[in-house]
């Protein structure tokens, strides 16, 4: 794939950061099991919780979704969200005839001001091979049935684009206001492995 930049240098602050976290370790002034959980709480609740906000505003306000649709980077940092890994952001809309899931099938390319960290299943080899390969197989493991006559698209993530999906408003919310519409969301629904 010409032109799938990805960030090579991560690697290389990776293992910075492994050899950091070991020699603190080491020394006992940090326990792992607190690291784990800072990350558990980057990656499950502070990080989505932004992205959450994004489409609880795009179904509460129609002009703010045509903004988000049509250019999604000025219209995320509208709510105050950007910076890096979410420079250039795409946000797709799931509607009755297309379901959007999104993939890094080079490395873990991911819009970490929307969704925060990834989940360690989003950056293993089965995920990023068999979601282009059998995407409606790897959706029934999330417990995602899509009907045969609904499209999936699946989009690849790059350094260049970070995508983030937009689910479709459930049924029955039309009095809720955003904040209550924004704890539906979930991160994985933004990803595009879950409905919502
Ligand atoms: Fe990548």
């Amino acid at each position: 794939m010409s032109g799938h930049r990805h960030n090579a240098p991560e690697s290389d602050i990776a293992l910075r950061v492994k050899a950091i976290e070991q020699l603190l370790t080491e020394k006992g002034i940090v326990d792992p099991a607190a690291i784990d959980l800072v990350v558990d709480y980057y990656e499950t609740r502070v990080g989505p919780r932004n992205g959450a906000r994004v489409v609880a505003r795009a179904w509460s306000d129609p002009d703010y979704k045509a903004r988000l649709l049509a250019e999604a980077t000025p219209a995320i940092a509208e709510l105050g969200f950007s910076g890096l890994q979410g420079e250039d952001m795409v946000a797709l809309e799931n509607t009755p005839e297309v379901h959007n899931v999104v993939v890094c099938t080079l490395c873990s390319c991911y819009p970490w001001p929307v969704l925060g960290l990834p989940p360690v299943w989003y950056k293993s080899p089965p995920y990023r091979a068999r979601i282009v390969r059998e995407p409606r197989a790897v959706l029934a493991e999330f417990g995602t049935r899509v009907a045969d006559d609904v499209e999936v698209r699946v989009w690849d993530s790059s350094a260049e684009l970070r995508y983030m999906v937009l689910p479709m408003r459930p049924a029955g919310t039309e009095g809720l206001d955003e904040e209550a519409l924004a704890a539906l969301v979930t991160r994985d629904g933004m990803i595009g492995v879950t409905a919502l």
